[in-house]
């Protein structure tokens, strides 16, 4: 596996590998790698002759500064578990490779209603952030196919609309969540969990389940009242439960009539916060 640290090696390489008519893959993480994102390189390789995987802890889409700090960085185990998958490529960059002229950014973009709800209403700029910072490495790597998960269902979103303002043609693909034997959703913040907290994480999706029994035949007011006294008590701190329609992102009141729906949540385990997702329909 080739790992790159300066831009202008990686686009050294990947232009050769595009002239040679190879199709290139991408799949952007925060590191502290695990299984989930070992389905979107397997993903990535199904579909493409290169699979780049980038890791890049991006300080502008964390809101509170406590939880950048706290974020797990495993790079060594990183860089084995993306060998042992046979990943081409690791895209490895400083802070000033991303950012050279600095981090100060204005949005040019408008993303509608999506952009403000749940994760954009809970974590004040951090759709800024990521937006910003993927545009960024899309410029650099610029993909033909980028692939990011389902588990970030709302961060998928906007940046399928990102592409969409673009006019881009690069191919978005979704990657299913992968879950623990539990059905607790893989995720780099688990490793911050105490053991005695993971069955209390584990109600996140004990809830979508619930929520996905129901959906059909209960009323979605009262449905959503019940889903938030589940994820009620003292290690919990719940941010949102919410059943949006799959395109919009908008609540719903009524199951039937919408072409898609998820059931969303956030919600802080012990000093953890944790989001999982169902796609209803
Ligand atoms: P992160 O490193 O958490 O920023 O995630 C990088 C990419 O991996 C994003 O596209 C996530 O949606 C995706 N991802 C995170 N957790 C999982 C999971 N459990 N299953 C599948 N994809 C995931």
């Amino acid at each position: 596996m080739y790992i790159f640290k300066r831009n202008k090696d990686l686009t050294l390489y990947l232009d050769q590998k595009k002239k040679e008519g190879k199709i290139i893959g991408y799949v952007p993480t925060m590191g502290a790698l695990h299984e989930g994102h070992m389905s979107l390189i397997n993903k990535s390789q199904s579909m493409s002759d290169i699979t780049c995987c980038g890791i890049f802890v991006n300080p502008t889409q964390f809101n509170d500064p406590s939880d950048l700090e706290k974020y797990p960085v495993t790079i060594e185990a990183d860089i084995k578990l993306l060998m042992e998958h046979k990943c081409d490529v690791l895209y490895l960059p400083t802070f000033e490779e991303v950012y050279p002229e600095g981090a100060d950014w204005e949005n040019p973009y408008d993303f509608g209603p999506m952009f403000n709800m749940m994760e954009g209403a809970t974590r004040p700029g951090h759709f800024n952030g990521v937006v910003q910072v993927v545009k960024r490495l899309l410029d650099l790597v610029q993909p033909h196919k980028l692939i990011m998960g389902q588990k970030d269902y709302q961060q998928f979103s906007i940046i399928n609309k990102l592409l969409e303002l673009e006019s881009s043609s690069i191919e978005l693909v979704m990657g299913e969540t992968i879950r623990e034997d539990s059905g607790l959703a893989m995720s780099s913040r688990n490793r911050r969990l105490l053991s005695s907290d993971r069955s209390y994480a584990l109600m996140l999706f004990k809830t979508l389940d619930y929520i996905k029994e129901n959906i059909s035949t209960m009323d979605i007011c009262e449905l959503k009242k019940l889903a938030q006294k589940m994820l009620t008590g003292e290690r919990f701190q719940l941010e949102y439960v919410d059943i949006v329609d799959g395109g919009t992102l908008l609540p719903i009141s009524e199951f039937e009539g919408h072409e898609s729906v998820v059931a969303c949540i956030a919600c802080y385990v012990g000093k953890v916060r944790l989001i999982d997702n169902f796609v209803l329909k």
